[in-house]
């Protein structure tokens, strides 16, 4: 199971670099998390708007 983003993502794109899997990535005006998600979780708390999941 990958994290998810959720509606609250306002396409800042900051979380992209904190991904050291390349899961993160652009869909349509919001981004997501692909199954390349390895749950490491360093992705977390990069988010301004706590956008993303666990
Ligand atoms: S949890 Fe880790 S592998 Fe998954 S999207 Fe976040 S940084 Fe990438
Ligand atoms: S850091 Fe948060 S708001 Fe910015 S692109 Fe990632 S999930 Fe969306």
């Amino acid at each position: 199971m990958a994290l998810k983003i959720t509606e609250d993502c306002i396409a800042c794109g900051t979380c992209v670099d904190t991904c050291p899997v390349g899961a993160i990535v652009e869909a349509g005006d919001k981004y997501t998390i692909n199954d390349d998600c390895t749950e490491c979780q360093a992705c977390l708390d990069s988010c301004p708007v706590n956008a993303i999941c666990a």
